[in-house]
C-alpha cells in the first residue's frame, strides 16, 4: 500500500532511476518501467545502499478507488482516576456480549468493538493512553486517528487534562470528550465544561468543533452518545486503506511470554496480514506464527483498522515499531540487517510522497 514509484524513490534519494533499478535487479525485482511500483521491503533495501533508512510509518492511508472504509483506532486520554480504564471495560464488555465469545477477555493492546447503535467498528487502544500514545509518537508512528478526553464530572479539569488536550490537539487528532462519572451526586457537568472553555477546549456549544458527551461508564448512561460522536468523526475523517497487498501495521505493545516468546499486538495500517506472512518489525523479523483478535480467538488474517496479537517474532519490538510484511523469510532477514547496520547514523528526515525517506547523506 505504501509503495513508490521507481521515479518517486530514486527522486527522494536524489540519484538517477537507472541507478535505483540497478540495484532492484541486484536483489531480484526487475522493473519494467520508472513509473513501476517498488515493494517496500525492496525499497528499503535499495534506499539503504545509499546509505539511506525508510521510515514507512506515516506513508499508511490509502487513497483512490480501491481504499475501502476502515474502523477509527480511537485513544481514550484523560487525567488518573477520571475513568479511562472503567470506561474502556464497558465497551470491552460490550464487544464480548457482541461477538457472544463470553467468558472472560484477554487484555491486549487494542480491541475493536462493533458499537451496538450503528454496528460499526471502532478500535480502541487498550493501555495507559498516555504512554502509549507518546512512545508511539516518539517514533513516528501515527496509529491514533480519534482522541476520547475523559474528564470526570466531579473533579473537573486537571493538570493530565491538559496534557492529553495538547497532545491531541499537536498530532491533530479530533477529539470527543466524555464529561465521565455523569452519575455521582456531586457532579457538575458545567463547571467542567466551564473549565474546558479556560482551558481552550473549542466545545461544539461554545462555537468550537468539539463535542461534548455526559457518560457514566458506571451506569452505561452516555455510551451510545458517545459512539455516535466518534462514528460521526469518524465519518469526517473518511477513513480508508487498500486491503490488498503486503501489510503494514504498527506495534501498539509488546512482551515476552514464557510459554509463546514474543507476543506483540499490532494495529493494521493497509494491506492485510495473513498468518504465515514473513515480516521485518524494527531491526527484528520473524513470520507470524499464530494470531489472535482481541476476544482472543485465532484468526489467519487482520485487516486495516483492525487490532491483533501476534507470535512468531524473534524479539521483542517496542511500541510505535512498524512492522512490514515482506516476501519471504530471506528478504525478512535482509531487511531487518539493513535496518540494524545504519541504527547508529546520523538521520535526516527529508519529506517524501509517500512516507519519509531518512538517512545518513550530506545536508
Ligand atoms: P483511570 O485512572 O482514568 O483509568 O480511572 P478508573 O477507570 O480506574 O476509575 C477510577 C475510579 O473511578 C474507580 O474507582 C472507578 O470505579 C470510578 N469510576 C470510573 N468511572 C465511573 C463512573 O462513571 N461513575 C462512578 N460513580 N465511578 C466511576
Ligand atoms: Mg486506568
Amino acid at each position: 500500500p505504501g509503495d513508490v514509484t521507481v521515479r518517486r524513490l530514486a527522486q527522494g534519494i536524489g540519484v538517477s532511476t537507472e541507478k535505483i533499478e540497478e540495484v532492484l535487479g541486484s536483489i531480484g525485482e526487475e522493473m519494467q518501467s520508472i513509473e513501476d511500483r517498488v515493494p517496500m521491503d525492496a525499497a528499503e533495501l535499495a534506499a539503504a545502499e545509499f546509505g539511506w533508512a525508510v521510515s514507512w510509518a506515516q506513508s499508511i492511508t490509502g487513497s483512490g478507488t480501491k481504499a475501502e472504509p476502515r474502523p477509527a483506532v480511537v485513544t481514550v486520554m484523560g487525567h488518573v482516576d477520571h475513568g479511562k480504564t472503567t470506561l474502556l471495560d464497558s465497551l470491552r464488555r460490550t464487544s464480548v456480549a457482541a461477538s457472544e465469545a463470553g467468558g472472560i477477555t484477554q487484555h491486549i493492546g487494542a480491541f475493536e468493538v462493533k458499537m451496538p447503535g450503528s454496528k460499526r467498528s471502532l478500535t480502541f487502544l487498550d493501555t495507559p493512553g498516555h504512554a502509549a500514545f507518546k512512545a508511539m509518537r516518539a517514533r513516528g508512528a501515527k496509529v491514533t486517528d480519534l482522541v476520547v478526553l475523559v474528564v470526570a464530572a466531579d473533579d473537573g479539569v486537571m493538570p493530565q487534562t491538559k496534557e492529553a488536550y495538547s497532545q491531541a490537539r499537536e498530532c491533530g487528532c479530533p477529539l470527543v470528550v466524555a464529561i465521565s462519572k455523569c452519575d455521582l451526586p456531586q457532579a457538575n457537568v458545567e463547571k467542567a465544561k466551564q473549565q474546558l472553555v479556560a482551558a481552550e477546549v473549542e466545545l461544539e456549544e461554545y462555537g468550537g468543533n468539539v463535542q461534548v458527551v455526559q457518560i457514566s461508564a458506571k451506569t452505561g448512561a452516555g455510551l451510545l452518545e458517545l459512539e455516535e460522536a466518534l462514528i460521526l468523526q469518524a465519518d469526517v475523517l473518511e477513513l480508508s486503506a487498500l486491503r490488498d497487498g503486503t501489510a503494514e501495521a504498527v506495534v501498539v505493545e509488546a512482551h515476552l511470554d514464557k510459554g509463546l516468546g514474543p507476543v506483540a499486538t499490532i494495529i493494521v495500517k493497509g494491506g492485510t496480514l495473513h498468518v504465515g506472512d514473513s515480516v521485518v518489525v524494527g531491526t527484528l523479523w520473524g513470520k507470524i506464527r499464530t494470531m489472535k483478535d482481541s476476544t482472543g480467538t485465532p484468526i489467519n488474517s487482520v485487516l486495516p483498522g483492525q487490532p491483533a496479537e501476534i507470535c512468531g517474532l524473534r524479539g521483542v519490538p517496542q511500541a510505535g515499531d512498524a512492522l512490514l510484511a515482506v516476501c519471504n523469510e530471506d528478504r525478512a532477514k535482509r531487511v531487518s540487517d539493513a535496518r540494524a547496520a545504519r541504527k547508529m547514523a546520523p538521520m535526516l528526515q527529508v519529506p517524501h510522497m509517500n512516507g519519509v525517506l531518512s538517512g545518513c547523506g550530506e545536508t
